[in-house]
């Protein structure tokens, strides 16, 4: 079985040392960056499996690094953001981030986040063509037929509701930006309405999620947006 290999972007070298000696002892492959113009260089020979990525960097900004890894590539990147920075965490989901992780984080968290980005690089193998169904736990949409059912009962979404369930499908992993979810549903004039967001959201939850108060299918990230995860039930 390959190994997963992890591009490590800090230029503090103790968290650097700490997330190195995390992926040693779980078995991940890595290389590691200490700059901005390093990350690019080491993304473009290694071709890594994931990137986590520190976004203040002492030379380009970390979501620089983000704009020029996705001129060429799709592979995941989970930035890592101090509190301090919850904007420019924004910023670099919006440029094509995945995920992230807020400083300070613990071992158990690191290793979460790679574990729910690995099951979408699994899932995004499989789901490679153009697929006419997606099915996630009782979850499944028949594109085709532009309908979605919950073990085997179809819900009866309206059309707006039925776009947004089937973006977050195919983003399925990635937190998605408030910002982004309205400019991709609505288009680019409600960038802004979250409020309206808000409101699909809680229709939509109530006909897709058995307990709406604790949603299985799309996770709610404060601030911040939405996310699709992966279930198994
Ligand atoms: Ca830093």
């Amino acid at each position: 079985m390959s190994k997963f290999q992890i591009l490590v972007v800090e230029d503090d070298a103790p968290v650097r040392n700490l997330i190195s000696t995390t992926l040693k002892a779980n078995d991940y492959r890595f290389i590691t960056a200490g700059s901005g113009e390093g990350a690019v260089a080491e993304a473009a020979s290694h071709n890594p499996d994931i990137v986590l990525l520190d976004l203040g960097l002492p030379d380009i900004d970390g979501v620089e690094v983000i704009r020029r890894i996705r001129s060429w590539s799709n592979m995941p990147i989970i930035v890592i953001s101090a509190r301090a920075e919850d904007n420019d965490k924004i910023e670099a989901l919006d440029a094509g981030a995945d995920d992230y992780l807020t400083k300070p984080f613990s071992v158990e968290e690191l290793l979460a986040r790679l574990r729910v980005t690995q099951r979408r690089l699994a899932l995004m193998k499989n789901t490679n063509n153009e697929q006419a169904f997606y099915q996630n736990g009782l979850l499944r949409i028949d594109y085709s037929l532009g309908c979605a059912y919950l073990g085997g009962d179809e819900l009866s979404l309206t059309a707006m509701e039925y776009k947004l369930l089937c973006l977050f499908a195919r983003n399925t992993g990635r937190v998605l930006t408030h910002k982004y979810i309205l400019q991709n549903v609505w288009g680019s004039s409600w960038e802004n309405d979250i409020g309206t967001l808000r409101v699909f959201m809680t229709t939509l939850r109530k006909k897709l999620e058995k307990a709406p108060g604790s949603p299985q299918y799309i996770q709610t990230h404060i601030g911040v947006g939405y996310r699709m995860q992966k279930t198994d039930e």
